[in-house]
């Protein structure tokens, strides 16, 4: 299957969810996974309508940003290193992987020093996976009260990944659970604490999130084909 196939598939599934659930369909940001992908094919799936990628390395990201397409934002959807952040803090529009306090003074810092306002997501290791980073479901409260006061920080919502599995039915617990605290903290109206975001779903299970009420989904393979990993 072609990008394009790929890409009308999955609208065609998400125009199918939100209309069984009363929702608009333009209110699901679709995040095209672009780790691996060469910018070749980044800019055909932009061509195709995708208005944001998602990468999960600041070396990719430096390596991609000025070869692809103006138009379309950056989502850091991986693990980030604190001493990365300079490199990335000016490219990126969504931090998905806010996930401990050192890195959100790192943030804050960076983002003071260019008088910029940064977006972020908290990301929830919510079936508290050891393999998996993220805080566990009963430290997001306390944390955002802590970085609350963080002035060029914002929060805009919640990330999870969960676990890898053959039959996806199985994790909608897992989504489920995030909904909930999200719309806990939302409840709160937190100052700087925007939840806007629930960006939940890959392309194993993207279906199940969007069914419990995920409104960013982030699909690689589903979009590119299987990933091909070459050495550094
Ligand atoms: C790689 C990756 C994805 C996309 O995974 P696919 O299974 O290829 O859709 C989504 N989110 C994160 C955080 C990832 O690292």
């Amino acid at each position: 299957m072609s990008i394009q196939d790929n890409l009308l598939n999955i609208r065609n599934n998400i125009n199918d969810i939100t209309s069984r659930h009363g929702r608009d369909p333009k209110d699901v940001t679709l995040i095209a996974v672009t780790k691996t992908v060469d910018t070749d094919d980044i800019n055909k799936a932009i061509n195709f309508g995708i208005t944001d990628i998602g990468e999960n390395k600041v070396q990719e990201i430096e390596a991609k940003y000025s070869k692809v397409e103006t138009s379309v934002k950056w989502h850091m959807i991986g693990h980030l290193q604190s001493n990365k952040v300079k490199y990335m803090i000016e490219k990126v529009d969504l931090i998905h992987s806010l996930d401990r306090m050192s890195l959100a003074k790192e943030i804050q810092k960076r983002a003071n020093e260019h008088n910029i306002i940064v977006d972020t997501l908290i990301q929830v290791n919510v079936a508290e996976e050891e393999s998996k980073f993220g805080l566990r479901y009963d430290e997001v409260l306390d944390f955002i009260e802590k970085i609350i006061k963080f002035e060029n920080i914002r929060i805009k919502g919640l990330m999870t990944i969960a676990p890898y599995t053959d039959e996806p039915e199985e994790v909608r617990f897992v989504f489920k659970q995030l909904r909930n605290l999200f719309d806990e903290i939302s409840l709160k109206n937190y100052k700087n604490v925007d939840m806007k975001y629930l960006s939940m779903g890959m392309t194993n299970d993207y279906q199940i999130a969007l069914e419990e009420g995920a409104n960013m989904i982030r699909i690689g393979t589903g979009i590119f084909g299987k990933r091909i990993y070459k050495e550094d």
